[in-house]
């Protein structure tokens, strides 16, 4: 529907590598014939579905197809354009630092995690350069699995970063694994993040039996939740979760097709957008992987349209009010909200 396609959009839940679109990862298929990889081993099709644990498989193996500076730079410069194409106006890309040692071949191939972030923060800027009517910004991930000292690495940089790219770099994403470790030896990192005035977005309750953790890291508070889609308790949550989440106003960033393509929600109409939107509480639609998931963000609207009967206008205000949750500046948020309003008649 070109309804859909024609609203302006902000992502804020976007993994870069998640993100990877099928003619990118044709590319660099082709790049690394020696690897063996085909199209099924990277993207959930229309109508599969995968276990979480099936899903994080997938990413290591788009993990082997992007492992230097050339597909990083390529990789992230595709992601932003389809981004833009799909009518997204602000975007928030998240990714975590990694160092590939790329052994046998030319030491210019190797990559630690700070190159790996200036690839990325270089993609941006080419693409502001070429003109692309999108703006973008950067968090670093820490992937839950990997600890309390890489956690604490990760903020640094994140720090460093923030100052040196004049505000590029605005925050962090807590991800990976939900099954593996655990939030508490993450507090001091995420803690000093807070501290210096980075933002927090942080998956909670992906799964059920998080209820601790999550009581955890709520009470940072976070400036944003990911999924959260055990808090609720018709859920297996509990209510002094929620209590906690309104109380602090925290939004959601609800991602309808990786939930469900996920298997950590049964079916759309169970989707957990339902509650807090009934309730009148933030929530932002995004893609989470749209490569892996195979979807869009233009997707992802209208699939919660048309599961929860929201009508154009609905939708409309939904995509509008998103800008209140971006971690850029209110100089940004104010540029965009003109932008919507200049949009608008167009629209209706
Ligand atoms: P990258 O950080 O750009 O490499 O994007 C892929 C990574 O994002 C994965 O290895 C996970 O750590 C994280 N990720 C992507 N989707 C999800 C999700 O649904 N839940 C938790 N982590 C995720």
């Amino acid at each position: 529907d070109v309804f859909y396609r024609e609203l302006p959009k902000v992502e804020l839940h976007a993994h870069l590598n998640g993100s990877v679109s099928f003619q990118t990862i044709e590319k660099l298929i082709s790049r690394k014939p020696h690897l063996n990889i085909e199209h099924g081993m990277t993207a959930i099709g229309k109508g599969q579905r995968r276990t979480l644990d099936e899903c994080f498989q997938v990413f290591k193996v788009i993990h082997q197809l992007v492992d230097t500076e050339e597909d990083i730079l390529m990789v992230a410069t595709d992601v932003i354009k389809e981004f833009a194409a799909d009518g997204v106006k602000y975007l928030e890309l998240r990714s975590t630092p990694r160092e590939e040692e790329n052994t046998g071949k030319d030491v210019n191939m190797e990559i630690d995690k700070k190159k790996y972030v200036e690839t990325v923060i270089k993609a941006i800027r080419q693409c502001k350069s070429e003109g692309v009517d999108i703006d973008v910004r950067f968090l670093l991930a820490i992937d839950r699995r990997n600890g309390t000292e890489v956690a604490m690495e990760t903020v640094k940089l994140a720090e460093e970063f923030m100052l040196s790219t004049d505000g590029l770099v605005v925050g962090l994403d807590l991800s990976g694994d939900p099954t593996v470790g655990h939030g508490k030896d993450l507090l001091p990192a995420l803690q000093r993040a807070k501290n210096c005035g980075l933002k927090l977005s942080l998956h909670l309750s992906e799964v059920p039996s998080q209820l601790e953790e999550s009581d955890l890291l709520l009470n940072l508070p976070p400036d944003r939740i990911g999924h959260g889609t055990f808090l609720h308790p018709e859920v297996g949550g509990s209510q002094s979760l929620v209590d906690k989440v309104v109380q602090n106003n925290i939004p959601l960033e609800l991602c309808l097709t990786s939930n469900v393509k996920g298997q950590t929600v049964s079916c759309y109409s169970k989707h957990h957008f339902n509650y807090w939107y009934q309730m009148g509480h933030p929530c932002v639609i995004c893609t989470d992987d749209k490569g892996v998931f195979s979807t869009d963000l233009s997707q992802e609207y209208q699939l919660a349209a048309s599961t929860f009967g929201l009508s154009h206008e609905a939708v409309w205000k939904l995509s509008q009010q998103a800008i209140d949750y971006i971690f850029a500046p209110d100089t940004v948020k104010q540029q965009l909200k003109q932008k919507w309003i200049d949009i608008q008649p167009q629209m209706f």
